[in-house]
């Protein structure tokens, strides 16, 4: 379980985040929604310790994470956080399996076990015959699986995607969307998704509205 308590963020005299307060259950498909500029990145950001807040805490898993210093706390996200953004940030000069080893290397696995698990996720996600193929020569749907992929090679507690279907078109957006919900039914894998996208808010289990930098729901 992930919860914040009190979150402000400001960027100068911008308020970004306003007493953000929230609790996400595990094994649940989240998404976050509101206007742009209205501090779901932000957000996002930090509920996945990729940047830390002015004030308030996050606790991951009854870990308070403002205690652990910026070693650990980028130990703990290897460990146990996902990352999946509108634009896939794969390497170019890598495959995709390598791409998808690549936060299980830091994380310390073997080679052998990492490319062997990277294959049975590729696998798992219908691009066994694009696993050695470099991002350049995947479409974009298959490149954003492959960063789902990497996403779950070090067995996540959770997967925060930020705009993960902005930019594909309506059909590998579904595609990627059914991902998310069989990864929900089959692994228990819990999602916080921001999204402009209707559709999957419509199915999400829990929605989080924002505007203006305050949660309203
Ligand atoms: P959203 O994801 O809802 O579109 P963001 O969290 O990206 O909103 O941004 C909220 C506000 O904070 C915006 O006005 C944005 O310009 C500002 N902002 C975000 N990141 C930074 C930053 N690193 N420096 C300055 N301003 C920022």
């Amino acid at each position: 379980m992930i919860s914040c308590h009190q979150i402000n963020k400001s960027y100068g005299n911008l308020q970004v985040l306003k007493n953000v307060s929230l609790v996400i259950p595990d094994k649940k498909v989240i998404c976050i929604t509101g206007p742009s500029g209205a501090g779901k990145s932000t957000l996002l950001h930090i509920l996945g310790t990729l940047d830390r807040p002015d004030s308030g805490e996050v606790n991951i898993n009854g870990k308070q994470t403002a205690k652990l210093k910026d070693k650990e706390l980028a130990a703990f996200r290897n460990k146990h956080i996902g990352f999946v953004f509108q634009f896939h940030h794969l390497l170019p000069e890598f495959t995709a399996l390598e791409n998808v080893c690549i936060p299980a290397f830091i994380g310390g696995l073997h080679e052998s076990l990492a490319k062997e698990k990277g294959k049975k996720l590729l696998e798992q996600l219908g691009l066994t015959s694009r696993m050695h193929h470099r991002p350049s020569e995947l479409s974009g749907g298959e490149q954003q699986r492959v960063s789902v992929a990497r996403a779950l090679i070090n067995d996540p507690w959770v997967v925060m995607a930020d705009e993960p279907s902005g930019n594909l078109d309506t059909v590998r957006s579904e595609e990627l969307h059914r991902i998310f919900f069989d990864l929900r039914d089959t692994m228990g894998q819990t999602f916080v998704i921001v999204t402009h996208n209707e559709r999957l808010a419509a199915q999400a289990d829990i929605v989080f509205r924002m505007q203006d930098g305050i949660l309203l729901k």
